[in-house]
């Protein structure tokens, strides 16, 4: 199998993900590479050619990106665009007989999110969500102390991810229509993440509360959401995401210890102890260089989808919950 080609990767949206972040992990990835771009902006059409000797036959824009179904270079679409837009171009990608990664959050809604999943099955293509913590050694320690019961039964687990957003009043991530909310749908999704590998359970419920202190800069999207969960086992759980602070961190507390994580979930190098003293320590690498890797790998060799479709499905379903407690003023949400 070692000697099959890299896939090619195409990146649609060439923002600051694509740009600072997948593009340069792509030229460090093992299976996939780099092929070819999908940009609205023709100025950086020239700029990445350039850059990463990109041919002009794999170059689309949003209006002739069907036709990409007509070529073998490209296997992966890789869709790095505003939330709303994520649906319509993974649906694509799916027609075009591409397999598929999503960014996160995986839509506007659980709707879009089937709507991708179903879209892919009946293309007989495999998605992936561009979950890239799940690729990297932390959380994977973080997952085995959990089903190794290194500390015990998990009772407790607390998240939080968030950051201080001053920026473009006018960016997309504060425009509901383009993000689908604010700070819950961006940094929530880690959080709410956290508490899953933290227990190794899915929430049975929830009840949220949102918090505003800057009306006049978040006009239409959450500033800050608390919310507490129960899982199955009895376990609680809440987690904090906001656009108005810089919080970044995970602890887990069990019948015969803790650990945490600080950071949890930016790019790295993340940072962790646990009761028993130890620090949690890996040699850092791209997170997104494994992530995509591991995609690759699943889609060359049927190794396991580590973020498949349902997980952002699964999360969504969660953070919509949330929305709705909020809504109906902190009622209990069962999941
Ligand atoms: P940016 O705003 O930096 O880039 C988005 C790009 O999308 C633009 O540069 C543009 O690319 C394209 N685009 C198409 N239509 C629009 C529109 N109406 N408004 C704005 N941009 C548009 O966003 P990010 O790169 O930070 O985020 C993109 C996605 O990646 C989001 O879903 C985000 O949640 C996710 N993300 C995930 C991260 C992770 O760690 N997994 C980290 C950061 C982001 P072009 O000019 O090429 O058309």
């Amino acid at each position: 199998h070692q000697d099959k080609k890299k896939l090619g990767i195409a990146l649609v949206g060439l923002g600051s993900y694509s740009t600072y972040q997948l593009a340069p992990a792509l030229q460090d990835t093992q299976y996939c590479y780099l092929a070819g771009i999908v940009t609205g902006t023709p100025e950086k059409e020239k700029i990445w050619a350039d850059k990463y000797g990109i041919p002009e036959k794999n170059i689309y824009n949003y209006q002739n990106f069907d036709d990409i179904a007509n070529n073998e270079d490209i296997d992966v679409v890789y869709v790095v665009l505003p939330n709303s837009l994520h649906a319509e171009f993974s649906i694509r990608a799916a027609k075009a007989g591409k397999h598929v990664i999503c960014e996160k959050p995986m839509g506007m809604s659980v709707a879009e999110c089937d709507a991708i999943i179903n879209a892919c099955e009946e293309a007989g293509v495999k998605l992936g969500m561009g979950y890239r913590l799940h690729s990297e050694p932390y959380t994977q320690q973080v997952k085995e102390f959990v089903r190794e019961k290194t500390f015990g039964d998990i009772l407790f687990v607390s998240a939080d991810a968030a950051y201080r957003s001053t920026g473009n009043p006018n960016q997309w991530r504060l425009n509901k229509e383009l993000s689908g909310g604010g700070a819950l749908m961006n940094m929530g999704v880690y959080a709410v993440q956290s508490t899953i590998y933290g227990t190794g359970e899915n929430p049975i419920s929830v009840a949220a509360q949102e918090f505003s202190t800057r009306p006049e800069y978040f006009k239409e999207t959450d500033e800050t959401i608390t919310a507490q969960f129960e899982f199955p086992s009895g376990a609680v759980g809440n987690i904090t995401s906001s656009h108005n602070f810089n919080a970044n961190a995970m602890y887990a507390s069990g019948t015969s210890g803790w650990f945490r994580l600080q950071p949890a979930n930016n790019y790295g190098p993340l940072s962790g102890v646990t009761s028993n003293g130890d620090e949690i320590k890996f040699p850092h690498e791209s997170q997104q260089k494994l992530q995509m890797d591991d995609f690759a790998r699943h889609v060359l060799f049927n190794e396991p989808n580590k973020a498949p479709g349902e997980m952002g499905k699964r999360d969504m379903m969660i953070v919509e919950a949330i929305y709705k407690s909020i809504s109906n003023g902190g009622e209990t949400i069962a999941l």
